[in-house]
């Protein structure tokens, strides 16, 4: 059999150097054409590596250096011309490159790090790390496996490096790497969270779809950007370097933690046919994102809560802040919320954001609709039945089962719906996703028991910088940087009254030096004074001008609460799954 060997050395990525070597079999005298990735399952856009390739060199078996070309009208693809007497062709080059068409070939990945780092990774090991002579580095290898498999399994390696068994049963795995010295310790409390994680997605989720899974997290002082990537055995995150250890802390970011892990079911065991790479070269169909990722950041908050991973608090103080953002997205009055997972590749510029709709509303308009869609389940069938009972059946497929793919479509959605509580789901859906609203979808909210609004004040948590900004996004209508440039003006608000425009700046409030705090306690005072406009001064390029902006409504904080003598089915929602999974058929 032959098979595709790659060899990744990362004792330069502090360096951010990875080199590749990567072999490569083909046919004598022919002109080989290899592809980088393209489109990117999890990024849902096409955002492959091919920029960050560097030192490209094509060799052939016999050591012969190959002359290669790019595809002129498809950057991503190189052309090499293969001599008579080559079997293989060996590419070498700094980053990570993948291959057209190679679905059916074994791919043998090795990796060499550091002698002194952990390594994780969902890839089965191939024998013992091999220690290099001087003792510097060691090379692991790892079982062959195919393209989309060594593609969806990230390997986490670092100095301060990690491990813990999440569940008894050895099948999850905590693996952690940190960039300060003494913070690999994770408290017994916290595994015990992820643990009662694993038994919550279960229980909403149905059987699992794979064999072990690991939890790959980098907790990081020095970098801010938190966040992860779905795989189907494993997920990789990045959280703050107390993300773990320190309680408050975990109960802001959990819920990245389950949705990752909810992934395994929704977007990667079931996906949108649509969303099923086939080379990374083909365009991933976005349109059911809101299945894919709404559905997974609706529970991603509830199973937190069911797990103890976040307070029920924080999460109807999370669904107000996401709720309020989502009202800000006026794009909603032309573009639906299918057409922002449709269009989820364009390009994300932040002028306008708000009336482009390009902020990937799937997620958090995806909260809504499917809060709607629980509360309806729940009403209809007097409480007996919810959402759970579609995702067990629809995600879990009645047994457990390796990492396989099963996709589907809008009708099978509609017909498990159906399964569920009889409806007309297809009404449903052409008027909450496929049709462009003027109103935010409130209707789970207030069934549920609640109600949406705005207060002059800020509650517990919400007197920060980050929610004073969002107070004056809720008020006049505008993002605005610390230094005065606005990033976004709100189509239709106040400020776009006045015709304010993404990219000019507020030099001046009320005459005195622009600062995010002089902006915020004018829109607060001007609520006590009717008759007086709140006065700007505004740059771009070389122009200044004064404007007047008619708003006396003060700063704007959502909340949502509970509605007297209303059933609270949200905490219904929010209370711990109790049924098990039903599993059958073969633990794999
Ligand atoms: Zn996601």
């Amino acid at each position: 059999m032959r098979v595709i060997h790659i060899a990744v050395d990362l004792t330069e990525a502090s360096r951010c150097l990875i080199h590749a070597t990567v072999q490569l079999p083909v046919n004598p005298d022919c002109v080989a054409i290899f592809t980088t990735p393209v489109w990117i399952q999890e990024i849902h856009s096409a955002s492959g590596p091919v920029a960050g390739i560097a030192g490209l060199r094509f060799s052939s078996n016999s050591g012969e250096s190959l002359r290669w070309r790019r595809n002129p009208l498809n950057a991503s693809e190189y052309h090499v011309d293969v001599p008579e007497n080559a079997d293989t062709v060996i590419a070498a080059f700094d980053a990570i490159i993948t291959w057209k068409d190679v679905a059916k070939i074994a791919i043998q990945a090795s990796v060499t790090v550091p002698s002194t780092w952990g390594v994780a990774t969902a890839l089965e090991n191939l024998g013992t790390p091999v220690t290099s002579s001087d003792g510097e580095t060691k090379t692991l290898r790892y079982r062959p496996t195919n393209v989309q498999r060594l593609e969806d399994s990230p390997i986490l390696t670092g100095r301060h490096f990690r491990r813990f068994p999440i569940t008894a049963d050895g099948r999850h795995i905590l693996c952690v790497t940190v960039d300060t010295a003494g913070y690999t310790d994770v408290p017994q409390e916290t595994l015990e969270k992820l643990s009662r994680l694993v038994a919550q997605t279960w229980a909403a989720f149905g059987p699992r779809h794979y064999d072990s899974f690991f939890f790959l997290l980098a907790l990081s002082k020095h970098h801010g950007f938190f966040g992860g990537f779905e795989h189907h055995d494993s997920f990789e995150a990045s959280l703050p370097l107390n993300g773990l250890s320190d309680a408050s802390v975990l109960d802001q970011y959990g819920a990245l933690v389950a949705h990752e892990f909810i992934h395994s079911w929704c977007g990667k065991f079931r996906r949108p046919a649509g969303h099923v790479p086939r080379d990374f070269a083909t365009p991933l169909d976005g349109s059911m994102l809101w299945v894919y990722e709404g559905l997974s950041s609706y529970y991603e908050g509830i199973i937190s809560v069911r797990s103890g991973l976040m307070s029920p608090r924080t999460y109807r103080k999370t669904l107000a802040r996401k709720t309020a953002w989502i009202d800000g997205q006026t794009g909603r009055l032309w573009r639906s919320l299918e057409d922002t997972g449709t269009g989820a590749s364009l390009s994300r510029s932040r002028s306008w954001a708000n009336w482009s709709r390009i902020n990937q509303d799937y997620y958090y308009e995806g909260i809504l609709l499917w809060l709607d869609v629980d509360t309806l389940i729940r009403t209809k069938t007097d409480g007996k039945r919810s959402l759970d009972d579609f995702t067990r059946a629809f995600f879990g497929q009645g047994k457990d089962t390796g990492p396989e793919v099963v996709p589907y479509t809008l009708e099978d959605i509609v017909a498990s719906l159906n399964k569920v509580a009889a409806d007309d789901w297809w009404a449903f859906l052409d008027k909450k996703v496929l049709g462009p609203s003027p109103y935010v979808n409130l209707t789970g909210i207030e069934r549920a028991g609640y109600r949406f609004f705005y207060t002059k004040g800020p509650v517990i948590g919400q007197d920060t910088d980050a929610g004073t900004r969002e107070a004056v996004w809720n008020s006049i209508g505008i993002k605005v940087g610390d230094n005065g440039e606005l990033e976004d003006v709100r189509r239709g608000g106040p400020a776009d009254n006045a015709k304010l425009a993404p990219r000019q700046s507020v030099i001046r409030v009320a005459g005195s030096p622009f600062t995010p705090e002089e902006l915020a306690s004018e829109i607060v005072s001007k609520r006590q004074d009717l008759d007086t406009p709140m006065r700007l001064t505004m740059r771009q390029e070389d122009d200044e001008w004064e404007v007047a902006i008619d708003y006396h409504g003060g700063l704007r904080y959502p909340q949502i609460e509970h509605q007297e003598g209303m059933t609270d089915m949200l905490s219904a929602i929010l209370a711990t799954e109790r049924a098990q999974p039903t599993v059958q058929g073969s633990s794999r």
